[in-house]
């Protein structure tokens, strides 16, 4: 019984002197713990090609706005940000004051960014007009010109861009009421005889031959006997290509009342016009731009017409001139 007892005790005192042991290692170690953390705090250091920029105690949250900013998601219009060195963070422990500018941290990794925006540029003839913001804008400005038959619809487009240049943006109204080209009033002549010039004039321009030669003539200028003739008639078979003779401007394509059937009036420089009357197709409108041998049409038979041929007119400032002065 009393060799128990001494026994417990012993495990007592063995435990004692352990106990202490203990106490002298920890508690110092805690204590020390305690004035570390104190005066110091575990945190981020944070460097920027190679250059110190501040301390975080929010790695992540850092990390995530730095993404956010450069996948543009603060403002509308940009594509993505590209930041070429990404800043590198290294665990430290620093004094409790100087913890945190994580504000400044992010203002100085902004500030390295360069931003791309993402827009549309509206296009007449290839060349920059207006910007909009977005495709739907662009697309709605299309549909508005077409809807309103804008003369100029063909040459009116849009481009996606990135770059680095914010542009201003234009609202939809105010492209399209700038865009917006009227179409000419057609130009129709109301007689099929012809005022003649008597002679040869310089027309300022060249001609080439609206149909290939080496078909009849069947008609020349002014030599009929059931009235004058105002133009020089070629014949060809219905649906050969008719070519512009020079560049201008439409005036007139659309069925004639006065013989032409379907006729086309080309406006060139100088005063020239030309007409391509009993068309079977008509391939251009009023007020398109055509170059020179650009097809406008076809040969037929259409109006005062007793078999497929071309009739072709030249006129300055109204008065028929004999076509074979320049051409055949
Ligand atoms: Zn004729």
């Amino acid at each position: 019984m009393f060799k128990i007892l001494k026994s417990i005790k012993n495990i007592f005192v063995h435990i004692r002197s352990s106990l202490k042991v203990v106490l002298m290692i920890v508690i110092p170690t805690i204590i020390i713990i305690g004035i570390i953390s104190f005066f110091y705090k575990p945190t981020y250091s944070v460097t920027l090609n190679g250059e110190f920029i501040g301390y975080t105690d929010d790695k992540n949250k850092i990390q995530k706005e730095v993404n956010d900013y450069m996948k543009g998601i603060e403002t509308e219009n940009i594509a993505f940000i590209d930041i070429e060195t990404l800043p590198e963070y290294s665990l430290c422990f620093v004094k409790r004051q100087n913890i945190d500018n994580s504000d400044e941290i992010l203002a100085k990794i902004k500030g390295i960014g360069t931003t791309y925006y993402n827009y549309y540029a509206i296009l007449l003839k290839d060349e920059t007009k207006y910007y909009v913001s977005t495709k739907e804008d662009a697309e709605a400005i299309i549909d508005k010109l077409k809807e309103k038959d804008s003369n100029n619809i063909k040459d009116i487009a849009y481009t996606e861009i990135y770059n680095t240049e914010q542009q201003t943006f234009a609202a939809q109204d105010e492209v399209v009421n700038a865009l917006y080209e009227k179409k000419p009033t057609p130009v129709y002549y109301n007689s099929y005889s012809y005022t003649i010039a008597s002679a040869k004039v310089d027309l300022g321009i060249d001609l080439i031959k609206p149909i290939a030669s080496g078909y009849t003539i069947t008609s020349r200028f002014g030599q009929r006997s059931s009235g004058n003739h105002g133009g020089l008639d070629i014949a060809a078979p219905a649906g050969t290509p008719i070519h512009a003779a020079a560049a201008g401007t439409v005036v007139a394509s659309g069925w004639s009342n006065v013989g032409y059937g379907n006729h086309i009036i080309i406006s060139h420089a100088n005063g020239v016009q030309t007409l391509y009357g009993h068309c079977s197709a008509l391939y251009v409108s009023v007020g398109q731009y055509v170059e020179q041998g650009e097809v406008i049409g076809a040969v037929g038979t259409t109006g005062n017409s007793s078999g497929n041929h071309l009739h072709l007119e030249i006129r300055v400032n109204g008065a028929r001139l004999n076509p074979q002065y320049y051409l055949y």
